[in-house]
């Protein structure tokens, strides 16, 4: 077995196979299963945004619910994937991460045995399985938790400079679930604006930051206040649906990663890298520190975040653009962000530990050792996993 295919969108290397192999295409595994109030059963195969619609338009709660969150890729990623591969996304910011207690409740998972078995995961033991890059089972069902649904007002906001757009994301991170709500908010530098420039025009302009956030309709005034108070103006608020008829993508298509899409898709020069800001409760990231580092590095880096929550915190993802000028080059930079106090998911190496996780995690290997004792799935993406374990 060489690996599981979702939608194929995993950066890491995810869906790389590093063997030969079988590749099982899970996408044919696309029902929703059950939709109750305040929670979905859903197959592993089917699209986020398929989930999102059908949860939005099930009648079981008046007015529809939402799923918690989503990658950039909701329209082209599997929840199967996301969950197997995935970290966090447009919705971390007022729903925490994937990895927080009862975002997922249960997974349903079939080993690679001889006599394959069925295995549910329930609440934290879903942790066996999340983010194991499809190496100890296969998911074939999960449980996904849900929140009433809103129709969220996508924004944008433009500042005089970067450390004010991340003030105004600092201040509205820890506001939300108190004066104000949102399900994303990210700041981008205006040296990305030239590439969102065909699409965006003059509400993302090359002489001004950016913010782009989905806010609740309910709590507008508040927010615009909000933006106000950091001298911001407001350049768009559309809901989804005027969205498509002004033919503009969704924030959270200007987000995460499709960031670096947008501009790769222009200059193919550019890598990214992943990194996180330590956050000061009641204060934020230390925007000082932003504004030293972009002193440092020139055009060879520029920045964007993500705001988000954590472990019952606020959090700030770096996912700055960076000039790639070799892997030497590329690992001085990292060495530099981590001598900074910023911690790095490298993004440019195949395992999961050399990655985000950092450490091998005994409670994936411990489940491995059941659900794929001869060691076929994904083979060489966890350093957990060594030839002698591999059941006779
Ligand atoms: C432009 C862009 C933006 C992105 N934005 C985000 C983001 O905001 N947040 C985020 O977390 N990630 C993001 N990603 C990464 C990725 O898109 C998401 O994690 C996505 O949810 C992966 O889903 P997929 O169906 O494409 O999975 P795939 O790429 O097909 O698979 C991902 C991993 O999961 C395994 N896998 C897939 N299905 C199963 C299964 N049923 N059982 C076991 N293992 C399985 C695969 O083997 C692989 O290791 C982004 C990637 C790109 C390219």
């Amino acid at each position: 077995m060489s690996r599981f295919a979702g939608g194929g969108t995993g950066n890491y290397g995810q869906c790389v196979p590093l063997e030969g192999g079988v590749i099982l295409d899970v996408t044919g595994l696309n029902r929703v299963i059950k939709i109750e109030p305040g929670s979905a059963l859903v197959e592993a195969g089917c699209l986020i945004v398929d989930v999102e619609r059908a949860v939005r338009n099930d009648p079981c709660v008046k007015g529809g619910q939402e799923i918690l969150m989503f990658p950039s890729t909701r329209d082209i990623a599997t929840i199967g994937g996301f969950i197997a591969g995935g970290y966090a996304g447009a919705g971390s910011v007022r729903n925490g991460i994937l990895k927080d207690a009862s975002n997922v409740t249960m997974i349903r998972v079939v080993t690679l045995e001889e006599t394959p078995r069925i295995i549910e995961l329930k609440d934290a033991d879903i942790q066996k399985v999340h983010h194991a890059y499809g190496t100890n089972g296969i998911i074939t069902q999960l449980r996904l938790s849900l929140k009433p649904a809103v129709d969220w007002v996508h924004h944008i906001a433009l500042f005089d400079s970067y450390s004010d757009a991340l003030r105004f994301g600092c201040e509205a991170t820890e506001a939300i679930h108190k004066s104000v709500d949102a399900f994303l908010i990210t700041a981008v530098e205006r040296r990305i604006a030239p590439y969102y420039e065909s699409e965006f025009g003059d509400r993302f302009p090359a002489n001004k930051d950016a913010v782009f956030s989905m806010v609740n309709p309910n709590c507008m005034t508040a927010w615009r206040a909000l933006v106000n108070k950091h001298q911001g103006i407001e350049s768009m608020a559309f809901t989804e649906s005027q969205l498509k008829s002004e033919k503009l993508s969704p924030a959270f298509e200007c987000a995460y990663n499709h960031t670096t899409l947008i501009a790769l898709k222009q200059d193919k020069s550019w890598t990214n890298l992943q990194t996180v800001a330590p956050w000061t409760p009641g204060v934020g990231i230390d925007i000082a520190l932003v504004e030293k580092q972009m002193q440092r590095w020139g055009d060879e880096v520029l920045m964007h975040h993500e705001f988000g929550r954590q472990f019952g915190g606020c959090v700030a993802f770096g996912l700055p653009l960076v000039s790639f000028f070799g892997k030497d080059r590329l690992y001085e930079i990292i060495a530099e962000f981590e001598q900074d106090g910023c911690m790095v998911f490298d993004n440019h190496v195949v395992t999961i530990e050399d990655g985000g996780m950092k450490e091998i995690d005994t409670n994936q290997i411990d489940f491995k050792r059941i659900a794929d004792p001869h060691g076929l799935m994904n083979p060489g993406k966890t350093r957990g996993w060594l030839p002698e374990m591999v059941c006779p």
